[in-house]
């Protein structure tokens, strides 16, 4: 089979689009495939969302869903700016009218919409010449006024028309340009790649979920460095994360080799070439964040970074919190921060095995486990030969799986069983059963009801 071949039966249209072309012929309009569905048809995958676009008016691709299924779903959400949300079959899609550029000065949204007359103006107002190409339905043509498929071809991110220009109409251009490039592997073509230093006011005014939304997707693309170290080469990390900006430089000693930028990026590479939780890859990105702030030289010549987690934390929420991620999301990553910094050696007592399973708390020992590898790997850049956790992990199992007390709710006596022997419900009864817990985490053995209740009498009388 030729490749020209292959490409053909790539691209084949799904009948479901080619039952919704026959119904806008059939009203004598215009509809194409556009966007990222083209793209990824045109790189040799499916197409992933349908985006769909037509000279019809957005009232008129409602009626004609509307007519077509009674009771599908027809979504006006976007209507003021030309979009129409349908459900047909099953298959979700957006359905646009053409459009010509207009301005976005909330950051947000197109102030106004005008429309166009045809799918060669539509495409031009489109970011890259990649997400410029339509394919014309049922049939499948391309439309691509702007060499996108020879663009895509060459692994080339490029704007339409003059880059400068185009960013300036959206600041987030910049930052879609740097996503997809970790996305799709692409590089930026020169004049879009130095286009990007000039227009760093007009990025600053995007709002933070636009932002967020950017970030999210780079940190779970294959390689999120991609991405970050062009941010940086252009300026866009000290706008958006200057304290990530300003790892760079920042050297270490012992197992490093890498300074705390190139090893952070490392982290999170290993970790979304992983394919670990969004968590994870944002911890394995912010893990060390604190290190500049807490850089000491000791009386031997030798870089510290005493506590450095806590002050990762803190920076790690400020930045979470200033691009609006969600307050679970925050909280898990900044726990998983605060926390990788434990030193497992053989010596540990099972005591100690049961407090750092406390500490971690069960279901994020899993995820901080991850972080641990990804921070490892990412000292020397280099695979471990064998998991450096298995000895802890085998240890934490073990205990688990005992089923001895690792939580007050474990105790084999409960807050109402002290309270029958006379001991206030409180602050006192809170001190006891914590103590108790101590009790049982060094000595499982002690977690019997006849035990406790003889323990927490005891307490409670020295206590009095
Ligand atoms: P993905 O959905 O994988 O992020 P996509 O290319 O489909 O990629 P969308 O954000 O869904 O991206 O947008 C669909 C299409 O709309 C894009 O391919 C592009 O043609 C156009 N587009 C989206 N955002 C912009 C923008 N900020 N400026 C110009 N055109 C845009
Ligand atoms: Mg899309």
């Amino acid at each position: 089979m030729h490749l020209e071949d292959k490409a053909i039966t790539r691209l084949r249209i799904h009948p479901v689009l080619t039952e919704i072309a026959a119904l806008f012929a059939a009203r004598g309009k215009e509809i194409y495939l556009v966007g990222g569905a083209v793209r990824d048809m045109l790189r040799g995958g499916a197409a992933q969302d349908w985006d769909l676009a037509t000279n019809a008016l957005p009232e008129a691709v409602s009626a004609i869903f509307r007519e077509a299924v009674p009771r599908g779903k027809v979504i006006p959400t976007g209507i003021k700016h030309g979009t129409v949300t349908a459900l047909y079959r099953n298959h979700q899609m957006e359905i646009t009218t053409f459009r010509t550029e207009s301005a976005y000065s909330d950051g947000r949204r197109p102030d106004t919409v005008r429309y166009a007359a045809t799918i060669t103006e539509d495409l031009s107002r489109r970011d890259f010449t990649m997400n410029a190409i339509a394919l014309r339905l049922p049939g499948g043509e391309t439309v691509d006024p702007f060499g996108g498929a020879a663009d895509i071809k060459a692994g080339i991110i490029r704007c339409v028309g003059n880059a400068a220009g185009r960013f300036s109409e959206d600041g987030l251009r910049p930052l879609r340009a740097v996503r997809f490039a970790a996305q799709l592997g692409f590089t930026l073509e020169k004049a879009t790649l130095d286009a990007i230093g000039g227009v760093l006011p007009v990025s600053a005014k995007v709002s933070a979920e636009r932002v967020r939304d950017e970030l999210e997707k780079i940190l779970a693309s294959p390689r999120p460095s991609h991405a970050l170290l062009l941010m940086e080469q252009t300026g866009l990390l000290k706008l958006f994360l200057p304290e990530l900006a300003a790892c760079r430089g920042i050297a270490q000693k012992g197992f490093h080799r890498f300074d705390v930028l190139d090893h952070s990026l490392l982290a999170c590479d290993y970790a979304a070439r992983e394919q670990f939780p969004p968590e994870v890859c944002a911890a394995a990105l912010l893990h060390d964040i604190g290190k500049p702030l807490t850089r000491a030289m000791d009386a031997s010549g030798v870089w510290t970074f005493y506590r450095h987690e806590s002050e990762s934390v803190l920076l790690a929420r400020a930045i979470l919190t200033r691009f609006r991620w969600p307050n679970a999301f925050i909280n898990t990553v900044c726990h998983l921060v605060q926390e990788h910094m434990f030193h497992y050696t053989e010596d540990w007592s099972d005591a100690a095995v049961r407090r750092f399973i406390i500490r971690a708390g069960k279901a994020n020992l899993e995820n901080l486990y991850r972080l641990r590898r990804a921070d490892s790997a990412a000292m020397t850049g280099t695979e471990p030969l064998a998991d450096i956790l298995l000895p802890l992990v085998s240890r934490v199992d073990r205990i688990l799986s005992s089923s001895r007390a690792l939580s007050l709710k474990d105790l084999a006596v409960t807050g109402k069983d002290l309270a029958a022997t006379g001991i206030p419900p409180g602050k006192t009864m809170g001190r006891i059963l914590n103590e108790l817990l101590e009790t049982v985490l060094d000595d499982p053995e002690q977690n019997t009801r006849e035990r406790l209740l003889a323990i927490a009498l005891k307490l409670h009388e020295r206590s009095a």
